[in-house]
Parts: C-alpha cells; sequence; structure tokens
C-alpha cells in the first residue's frame, strides 16, 4: 500500500520523503516537518546552501539512518558515522573555538577497503542524501595526470560542482567519491599492473585537491556563469571518501603480522579469520600495496568491508527500505498480483551472486532475469498469489499460482 503523510495526505516521493512514527502506521512528509519547524522556530530562511550544525545528527543517528540501507558492515558504518560527525563538526564548529588555541583539526577523509558490491558507495550515498550535500562520484582508473588522455582529476569537482547545482557554496562541503583507488596504486615489486601511465602521478594529483586548496574548474556547459572561464573551487571542507577491494592486501598484513601474532600458530586459518586480517590494516601496508604515503596520511579514517555472505544477500534482498523484494511485490500489487518469494528462492538467489563474485550488486541482474518472463505475463495473474520457488531460480521452472479467494477478478 503507498504510504502517505498523515498530516497533508502527500504521498510518499523522491523529493517529499516521509518518516514513520515508532509503530509505522502513522507518517510524516518533509514539507510537513519544514512547516512545522518554521511554525516552532520562526520562519525565517536559511541562508543560501549554508548548511548548519542544527542539521547534523549525532555519530549514533547517522548510524541508525545507514542501518536502513546498509545490511551488516557494522563497524565500517560505525566509522564512518565518527568520521563524517567530526568532518561536519570542524566545518561548524571550529570557527568558535578558533581564538581558544592554535590546534587546527585536521580533515578526516575516509578510506573504504572492501570487495566490490559490499556497500562501498551505497554508504558514501546514503550519508549524502542524508546531510543533504552534493555527491560526485569518480573512478580512479578513469583519472589521469594532466596531458594524458583521459579525465584530469580535476573533473571530479566540475562533476561535484552539477551535482550542487551551479551552487560554489554547496560544492565546497560536498562529498566526493573516489572508487577504485586501490587500481592506481604504484607498480609495486611482486604485482603486476598493466597500464601505461603509472598510478603515481594520479594520486599526486588526487593529493592536491584532497589537502585542500583552491582548484580552478572549468564548468564546461555551466550556465550560471556564462563569462567565467574558470570557477575556484576550495576543497578544504570537501569531504573525500576513497574506495577499494586491495586485492591481495591480506597477504601483506599475514606478512607483516607473521604466523603467531595473531595467536592462530601454525594451524590452518579459518577462510573467515583471512577476511577479518584486514581489519589489521596499518599505513604501512597500504605503503606496500602502493599507495604513496602522503596520500594515505590524508585518509585518516579507514573503514573495511567485509564480503557478503548468504544470509547478508537475503537480508539485502529484503531488508532495506527500497529492498529489490520490496519494490518487486509494489510492481506486482499494482496489477493486483500478490508475489512471494519463498526463503529457498532467496538463498538460491543469494548463492547465485556469491557465485559470480559480484557481490550484492550481481543481485539486481539475477532477479531481472528470473522476473521478466513472470513479469511479462503479469497483468494475466490478477487475482493470483505468485510465489517464486527455487526451482524458478535454478531451473526456469514456472512459479507456483494461487487463485486469492477474496479477490473480485
Ligand atoms: P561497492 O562496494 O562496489 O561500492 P556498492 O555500494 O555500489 O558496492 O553496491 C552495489 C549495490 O549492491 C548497492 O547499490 C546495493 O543495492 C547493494 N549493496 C551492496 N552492499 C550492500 C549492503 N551492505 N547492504 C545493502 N545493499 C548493499
Amino acid at each position: 500500500m503507498l504510504k502517505k503523510c498523515n498530516f497533508c495526505g502527500s504521498f510518499e516521493s523522491r523529493d517529499n520523503p516521509l518518516i514513520a512514527g515508532q509503530d509505522g502506521s502513522v507518517y510524516i512528509c518533509k514539507n510537513c516537518i519544514v512547516t512545522a519547524y518554521k511554525i516552532l522556530f520562526g520562519d525565517e530562511e536559511k541562508e543560501e546552501s549554508e548548511l548548519t550544525l542544527d542539521y547534523l545528527p549525532t555519530p549514533k543517528e547517522l548510524k541508525a539512518i545507514l542501518d536502513e540501507y546498509v545490511i551488516g558492515q557494522e563497524e565500517a558504518k560505525k566509522v564512518f558515522s565518527v568520521a563524517v560527525y567530526n568532518h561536519y563538526k570542524r566545518i561548524f564548529k571550529q570557527p568558535e573555538f578558533e581564538s581558544e588555541d592554535d590546534t587546527e583539526i585536521a580533515k578526516s577523509n575516509v578510506l573504504f577497503i572492501g570487495p566490490t558490491g559490499s556497500g562501498k558507495t551505497l554508504m558514501a550515498q546514503t550519508m549524502a542524501k542524508v546531510l543533504d550535500v552534493p555527491l560526485a562520484i569518480s573512478d580512479a582508473t578513469s583519472l589521469t595526470e594532466a596531458g594524458y588522455v583521459g579525465e584530469d582529476v580535476e573533473n571530479i569537482l566540475t562533476r561535484l560542482y552539477f551535482a550542487a547545482d551551479e551552487d560554489i557554496k554547496k560544492t565546497e562541503r560536498g562529498i566526493v567519491f573516489v572508487d577504485e583507488i586501490d587500481k592506481i596504486a604504484r607498480l609495486g615489486e611482486n604485482r603486476s599492473i598493466t597500464r601505461d601511465v603509472s598510478g603515481e602521478g594520479v594520486q599526486q594529483a588526487l593529493l592536491k585537491i584532497i589537502e585542500g586548496s583552491v582548484v580552478n574548474i572549468s564548468p564546461k556547459g555551466g550556465r550560471k556563469h556564462p563569462n567565467q572561464e574558470f570557477i575556484p573551487i576550495d576543497t578544504s571542507n570537501i569531504l573525500f571518501i576513497c574506495g577499494g577491494a586491495f586485492d591481495g592486501l591480506n597477504e601483506i598484513i599475514k606478512r607483516r603480522l607473521g604466523g603467531n601474532v595473531l595467536g592462530f600458530g601454525q594451524e590452518k586459518r579459518s577462510k573467515k579469520e583471512e577476511e577479518n586480517l584486514l581489519r589489521y590494516v596499518e599505513t604501512e601496508d597500504l605503503v606496500h600495496y602502493g599507495l604513496i604515503p602522503e596520500l594515505i596520511g590524508r585518509l585518516h579514517m579507514i573503514a573495511t568491508l567485509n564480503p557478503l555472505g548468504r544470509e547478508d544477500m537475503v537480508r539485502i534482498l529484503t531488508e532495506p527500505k527500497n529492498a529489490l523484494v520490496k519494490q518487486y511485490k509494489k510492481l506486482f500489487a499494482m496489477d493486483g498480483v500478490e508475489l512471494t518469494f519463498e526463503r529457498e528462492a532467496l538463498e538460491a538467489i543469494a548463492d547465485l551472486a556469491i557465485k559470480r563474485r559480484t557481490g550484492a550488486r550481481g543481485l539486481r541482474s539475477i532477479m531481472e532475469e528470473i522476473m521478466v518472463d513472470i513479469m511479462f505475463n503479469l497483468p494475466e495473474y490478477k487475482g493470483y498469489e505468485v510465489v517464486i520457488t527455487k526451482d524458478v531460480v535454478e531451473k526456469k521452472s514456472e512459479p507456483i499460482l494461487i487463485k486469492k479467494e477474496q479477490q473480485s477478478a
């Protein structure tokens, strides 16, 4: 059933999301919250695009919001919530304390280490949405040093500027997510990467914008500054998040720790323990991997994400706010059809995703493959319950159809 605001009656939409009451039966929409805020605290318009600390949730609150969208990854969500909180606190609170002493709080940029499809981008996206700040996602492998074929590092900021609706102030408080940072590692002794340009130059270029400086961007296609060729963007308050899978990092950590440090002795380590090694990552491991120390030095907070297992995948399919199963159920309901997934079917989908090694990213395409034939016939199933069994997933069998008694055709 479509949810609507109990105050004004409007339906939930992207621009006007709903917040549920404690028992989930009442809702209030964003517009009504804003109106209520104005009634309580006055109608003064905030200065254009100023984000103030009034709006900054506590780390616990940030984590609670992440929990609604990101399954598992408890440690990473905690680290990230603290990093984000510190980052915006530094922007908004530091000026008040400036006169007290000269201590300057360094920016806490974040490094996400975790396999593909484990939720790195999702965490960044969720946070940007929650804080209502612009987000730009870039792939480190598409970046090059100026002068080479490819994208200049400055383009990341151009993208952020557009995500901020060409508002410079908003841009300067946004979030930049640079994915696949591990792929621009320096060529290591024992790892071979085939690329013509050394990643080191790109890392240096990235470092320059992460460090906090004024970077001139060229707003191609920009409307608001038609006569201005370059727009200066101060990056000192932009939160940078770098992410990567860092295949092989485990080995480096293991070598540093040696056999006995963790008390595993000579016994064979279980797979789980091997995965958990990432938690012991230190700067020197990353240097060894091929990141330049200066860049690591700017990524203070390191959050490691675990590979997702079957149970996580099943939860991802069913639990998050916009979970795939929920979406399909809604699509079916719009045609008067009830959709049910047997638990074993969900597990089979999870297993397929794990086999494809795409993390949770693979779930959508697997689901689409299964559902397309069924949806082709969907209008004919009106008045039925459609049950997806394990065989539908694994053998492309027909789903079970159950005629619904009460339904009038
Ligand atoms: P990556 O770690 O490669 O950045 P993403 O965050 O882009 O992976 O994940 C791809 C998709 O998989 C997300 O859009 C989301 O639908 C799903 N997903 C991945 N990890 C999680 C998770 N921990 N919880 C919920 N959904 C997830």
